[in-house]
C-alpha cells in the first residue's frame, strides 16, 4: 500500500464542568500526599493528558457501537477489516491487512492554563470521597476518606492527531467515523470516575468549533469537491 499524505489536525482539549482524572503511579506515600495521584510529566512534574488515553477512549466507544466482537468479549476488535481496525490498528498480527492510520499526541497544558495554575498556586485539585454506611448514614466502618487528585475544570490542553492516508482510502468516510467518535467522547467521559461526574471534556478544532462538527464539514467538502 502506498501512502499518499499525512493530514494533521490541531485544536484544544477542554476540561469542562468537573475535574479530569487520569491516574498516574506512585512510588511511595508520604504524609499529606493523595492516595490516587494523576499522571504527570516525569521531569517537569506538570500534569498532561496522554494521547493513548484519548485514542483508547474514542476507540472503545466506537467499538461498543460497531464491533460485535467487542460487545461480546469486552476486548478491542481484532478483525483487521472494520473501520476501527483500519484507523486505530489491529492488535492481532495474523489479521493485520492494512497499516493503522491514526496517531494521537500527548496533550500538554496551554500557556494560558499554565499561567492560571501558577496564579492559583496549584495545578490540581484534591477531592475527598467517603463510603457511607447505608444504615448509619456515617462513614462505613472506620475506613477513612480516600483522596482523588484531578485536573481542575477550566484547564485547556493543546491537542493534535494525525491521519495517514493511503492510495484508495475513502477519507470522507474516515472523517465521518472519527467525528462520531469525538462526539461520543463529548457525551461520555475521559479518564476515571466518569459515572461520578469526572472527565467531561470537549475537543475543539483550531477554529474553535467542536472537532466532530469540524470533521463533518471536512467530509462534506471532500464529497462536494
Ligand atoms: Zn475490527
Amino acid at each position: 500500500m502506498k501512502m499518499s499524505y499525512i493530514q494533521e489536525f490541531r485544536g484544544k482539549l477542554k476540561v469542562l464542568g468537573s475535574g479530569l482524572r487520569i491516574g498516574g503511579s506512585k512510588e511511595g506515600v508520604s504524609i499529606g500526599e493523595t492516595d490516587n495521584p494523576i499522571i504527570r510529566h516525569p521531569i517537569t512534574n506538570v500534569p498532561y493528558v496522554p494521547g493513548s488515553s484519548v485514542k483508547g477512549k474514542i476507540r472503545s466507544l466506537l467499538e461498543l457501537k460497531y464491533c460485535s466482537d467487542t460487545q461480546q468479549t469486552g476486548l478491542p476488535c481484532t478483525c483487521g477489516e472494520c473501520l476501527v481496525c483500519q484507523l486505530f490498528g489491529c492488535g492481532k498480527a495474523q489479521n493485520i491487512r492494512t497499516p493503522s492510520r491514526l496517531v494521537f499526541r500527548d496533550c500538554q497544558p496551554t500557556e494560558e492554563t499554565l499561567g492560571a495554575w501558577q496564579q492559583g498556586g496549584t495545578d490540581s485539585e484534591i477531592k475527598t470521597e467517603v463510603l457511607i454506611d447505608r444504615n448509619k448514614g456515617l462513614a462505613y466502618g472506620r475506613i477513612g476518606p480516600r483522596t482523588m487528585e484531578r485536573i481542575p475544570a477550566g484547564s485547556d490542553f493543546n491537542f493534535s492527531f494525525s491521519l495517514r492516508v493511503f492510495d484508495g482510502d475513502n477519507v470522507a468516510e474516515y472523517y465521518d467515523f472519527l467525528a462520531e467518535g469525538f462526539e461520543l467522547l463529548s457525551k461520555h467521559y475521559l479518564g476515571g470516575s466518569g459515572s461520578r461526574g469526572y472527565g467531561e471534556v470537549l475537543i475543539v478544532a483550531e477554529d474553535g468549533t467542536p472537532m466532530h462538527e469540524f470533521l463533518r464539514r471536512k467530509a462534506e467538502e471532500l464529497r462536494s469537491s
